[in-house]
């Protein structure tokens, strides 16, 4: 992936690009100089539009696509679709991701299994197809996931959530059983896809966000105390700890998608002002 002799504009993938932390890397990837294409659930279309239409204001290629990334022939057709609108496929991330909160004693199968077919079938649908398309244009690639440093703080949870905080992905924390498994499970595989994809010159990482200020996360009392205030008190988030924005997590995503990132595979980054050390 040498910029000295890349004689293409390179082309990226970024799931759950509608709004928060995707859409944030989608519009940095193409101010970095991609072509990108941005894909969201059927019913995100309209703020999908918006996304392409803020990426072509910059100046890059924009395609929208619906995808649910739970359904492998959908994610399969997202990437044939990069390739026969755009030309080629040099990034996917993986961003897509959903949240579930509740206690392995009260553990509805159904319910870990919906969030385990976004968060772990979904991720390995994209590094999939994406490594295949890389391996057969024979020049290199990134691919990225997301795990996570909490878990979401919609009022709709039916458990509470004490003593969970952190990297959800780095260890176990109570009562987001499902959701720690599924993070856990994303940094496992980019471990394993890093050591398969070495040899053709296919980066894989991923990044740990803290407490992003996107709607996962929102809550009333942020109007009152601020964003990202009730995702940090539930969490037991350590005072101090600062709430991010998307554009935070696309800095560090820029790095991992650059050229310059060449030496850097297998690796889970925080983005979490501190709250783990990995
Ligand atoms: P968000 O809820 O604001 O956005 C997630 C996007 O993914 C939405 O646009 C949603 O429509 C899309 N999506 C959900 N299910 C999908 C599916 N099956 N197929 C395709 N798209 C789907 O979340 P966010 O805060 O932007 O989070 C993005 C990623 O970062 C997620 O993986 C999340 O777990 C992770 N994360 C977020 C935070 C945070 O504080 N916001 C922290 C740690 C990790």
């Amino acid at each position: 992936m040498s910029t000295a002799t890349q004689e293409y504009t390179r082309v990226a993938i970024v799931t759950g690009a509608s709004r928060g932390i995707g859409k944030g890397i989608a519009l940095r990837l193409a101010a970095d100089g991609l072509d990108v294409v941005v894909a969201d659930l059927a019913d995100q279309k309209d703020p999908l539009d918006a996304v392409a239409e803020e990426i072509r204001g910059l100046g890059r290629k924009a395609l929208t696509v619906s995808c649910d990334v739970s359904k492998e022939d959908e994610v399969q057709a997202m990437v044939v679709a990069a390739v026969s609108e755009l030309g080629r496929l040099d990034v996917m991330v993986a961003n897509a991701g959903v949240s579930l909160a509740g206690s392995v004693m009260d553990a509805e199968i159904e319910a870990w299994e919906k969030c385990w077919a976004v968060n772990i079938k979904g991720v390995l649908f994209c590094y999939k197809h994406a490594a295949r398309q890389m391996v057969k244009q024979g020049t290199g690639g990134r691919i990225i996931g997301a795990i996570s440093s909490h878990v979401s703080a919609r009022p709709t949870f039916n458990h509470p959530l004490p003593g969970a905080s952190s990297v959800c992905g780095q260890r176990g924390y109570a009562n987001v059983g499902a959701y720690c498994i599924s993070k856990a499970a994303v940094r496992s595989l980019t471990q394993t896809t890093a050591l398969e994809l070495r040899e053709h010159n296919i980066t894989v990482n991923a990044y740990g966000p803290g407490a992003i200020d996107t709607a996962m996360v929102a809550n009333p009392l942020d109007e009152v105390h601020g964003a990202g205030y009730f995702v940090k008190q539930l969490l037991k988030i350590p005072e101090g700890v600062r709430t991010g924005q998307p554009s935070d997590v696309a800095n560090v995503v820029s790095f991992l998608v650059s050229p310059q990132s060449h030496f850097v595979t297998g690796q889970t980054l925080c983005v979490d002002d501190g709250i783990h050390f990995t």
